[in-house]
């Protein structure tokens, strides 16, 4: 079968032998991969991500000198069952799958790690215990979103956002759109969107955020002024004190009342801020312009050292959260949502190449002004993407 191996930053369409499934494997014949921003990052940067992962515990993620086929977003069909599989999809089957595999050493992240090839191929193996059919005849370059919308899933749900919360999204690249496209099919009345490029802006547009405004001209944070949230040190002391003066007048003990209200929810209000940048400095940005209490969920990977200044997050008491992936209930009921068409993905996707094409694409990608997500579609003799 053909292939995009990647190996010291070079990118090459070489043949390789079919994949053969094991003990619970499916292999699937790709119909669509998403280029994803971290395989852009893994191109020319893996060996400071391996070395992360390797002191988290994961010493199998690739390094640049490997061999490493790409891809983790992906749709194909059922080609062949390995030994042990319950054969719940039979061949031709279109299906999704989460991108991990189960290996001699443990289980590995497809498309980052040489023991589990990616989809920048022909083929490629999934575990039958983590692949779903896809519904409702969903087209597959939909279905192959399912892995980076489930991303967001995660992010918003890890956000606790309710629908009067306002939301912030701070870059407006793939991650940071289907984030504005779940937190609108969650009903989430305002959702700021902020981004430096034009294009981008215009596609958070298209995937429903409510403000959208280029940060060169205009805070993100000033943007939902006048939603009750608290400025200032000035503001939360004088809520402090006028809320315990009010409840003073109370013919009973005020820290009933006070108590009463905690159970009850209240707090200040606060938005929550999804940093879907990942470069130095986003995260620092954000606790210096956020209102008091904010929530920040960070969804940009950045892989280097970073700096914060904690003791302007203390004084705003800043709730700073981290996400990464999602669990298989999320990943299934992102799939249910796409192909219920609570959310259309389909502004994304600005094009699609063959496997000839991968260069040309992850070139493009560099520049937010011409692409957001290119599918890969290995029978396509497309060498530059084409609309999709
Ligand atoms: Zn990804």
């Amino acid at each position: 079968m053909r292939a995009v191996v990647c190996s010291n930053a070079d990118l090459e369409v070489v043949e390789r032998p079919e994949p053969v499934p094991r003990h619970g494997q499916v292999r699937i014949k790709v119909l669509r991969c998403g280029i994803c921003g971290s395989d852009l990052h893994a191109r020319h940067g893996i060996d400071a991500w391996a070395d992360i992962a390797a002191r988290a515990g994961y010493d199998r993620l690739a390094r640049s000198a490997d061999e490493l086929v790409l891809g983790h977003e992906f749709c194909g069909e059922v080609a062949e069952h390995g030994p042990g599989c319950r054969r719940g999809s039979p061949a031709g089957t279109p299906v999704v799958a989460l991108p991990l595999l189960r290996g001699a050493h443990g289980v590995d992240t497809t498309g980052l790690s040489v023991h589990a090839p990616g989809a920048y191929a022909e083929q490629t193996l999934v575990e039958e215990s983590l692949m779903m059919p896809v519904p409702n005849g969903l087209a597959p370059e939909t279905a192959a979103l399912t892995e980076p919308m489930a991303v967001a899933w995660h992010a918003v749900r890890r956000g606790e956002v309710g629908r009067r919360t306002v939301a912030i999204v701070i870059g407006c690249g793939p991650i940071g759109l289907a984030v504005i496209l779940l937190l609108k099919a969650k009903g989430v009345r305002a959702v700021v969107a902020s981004d430096y490029s034009p294009a981008r802006r215009a596609l958070a547009s298209a995937c429903g955020a409510d403000v959208v405004l280029d940060p060169a001209h205009g805070s993100p944070y000033t943007a939902v002024r006048r939603r009750g949230h608290l400025e200032d040190i000035p503001a939360a002391l004088e809520l402090a004190v006028g809320t315990r003066e009010k409840l003073e007048r109370l013919p009973f003990g005020w820290w009933h009342a006070w108590r009463l209200g905690e159970a009850l929810g209240a707090a200040p209000r606060h938005p929550v801020i999804f940093e879907c940048v990942g470069m130095p400095g986003v995260i620092d940005s954000i606790i210096d312009g956020a209102p008091l209490f904010s929530r920040v969920v960070v969804v940009g990977v950045c892989v280097g050292v970073d700096r914060i200044t904690p003791a302007m997050a203390i004084n705003k008491e800043i709730d700073l959260r981290f996400v990464l992936g999602y669990t298989p209930l999320e990943f299934r009921d992102t799939l249910q949502m796409l192909a219920d068409g609570d959310v259309d993905p389909s502004p994304l996707i600005t094009g699609t190449v063959g496997l000839d094409g991968v260069e040309t694409a992850f070139t493009m990608l560099g520049n937010p002004e011409t692409h957001a997500k290119i599918l890969i579609d290995p029978q396509s003799t497309a060498v530059s993407p084409a609309p999709a």
